[in-house]
């Protein structure tokens, strides 16, 4: 299992009308580390599509980024044309218009709803820009490379009550937290140390497997005997 992260946007971009401490880049930069650290405690691989808060990347070379990849997650805060709009307050996950992302995307605008408290439900969509083609660059991107791709809209930084939330790095710690697990379910991968076997010499070897990445995370069917765990560790060596 291998994810690409992306970062919504670089330097001080996207300030926040309802709370001038707050800058969508700046949040999100955070959050898509976080989500790094709580997806590879799972086994996961993880890349960035940038190394440096400061430089800026085009849309479609992040999404491409992706590529070999099984997934592709670009986070932002969503924003009224308007300017602060105390009503206006869910989080939407854009998937590609061919429904890559639509399974992952329904579990994700769920899980932020939950961990973020928003007024309005979660909820997935999609944009299309030219011609049939998606409106977002990183989605158009993470697709030409045969990538699920979701792009997350973590609320709204025009809400007062979502962007102090934002602005709080334990809520973005337990919102990369909650992410990381609805992703690993999403994909049958448990935590090394919540291996519900009853013997231990299994347990012992699934994390080996995962520690060394002959297995990607992902929990064979209930391994009850060690002569199951020999086979599947023969068949994941090949
Ligand atoms: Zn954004």
């Amino acid at each position: 299992m291998k994810i690409c992260l992306d970062a919504g946007h670089y330097s001080r971009y996207n300030q926040s009308p309802a709370n001038k401490t707050y800058f969508e880049s700046e949040a999100m930069w955070k959050l898509h580390l976080l989500q790094k650290k709580h997806l590879e405690a799972y086994g996961i691989e993880v890349i960035l599509t940038r190394s440096n808060f400061e430089t800026d990347r085009e849309v479609f070379s992040r999404g491409a980024a992706a590529k070999g990849c099984d997934l592709f997650i670009s986070s932002h805060s969503n924003a009224t044309s308007t300017g602060i709009n105390e009503t206006i307050d869910y989080p939407v996950v854009y998937v590609a218009l061919n429904g890559m992302g639509n399974a992952i995307g329904e579990k994700l605008a769920a899980c932020v709803e939950s961990i973020m408290g928003t007024k309005q439900k979660g909820r997935i969509a999609t944009r299309e820009g030219n011609k049939n083609s998606d409106y977002y660059g990183v989605i158009r991107g993470a697709v030409s490379v045969g990538v699920v791709p979701v792009l997350i809209e973590h609320s709204f930084h025009t809400q007062t009550a979502a962007t102090n939330w934002l602005l709080n790095d334990a809520n973005l710690d337990r919102l990369a937290k909650a992410e990381a697990e609805t992703i690993a379910n999403h994909y049958g991968i448990v935590l090394p140390d919540e291996y519900p076997d009853v013997s231990p010499w299994c347990k012992d070897a699934w994390q080996w497997a995962v520690k060394n990445g002959v297995c990607d995370g992902t929990r064979p069917k209930d391994p009850a005997t060690r002569e199951e765990v020999i086979t599947m560790l023969f068949r994941l060596l090949g």
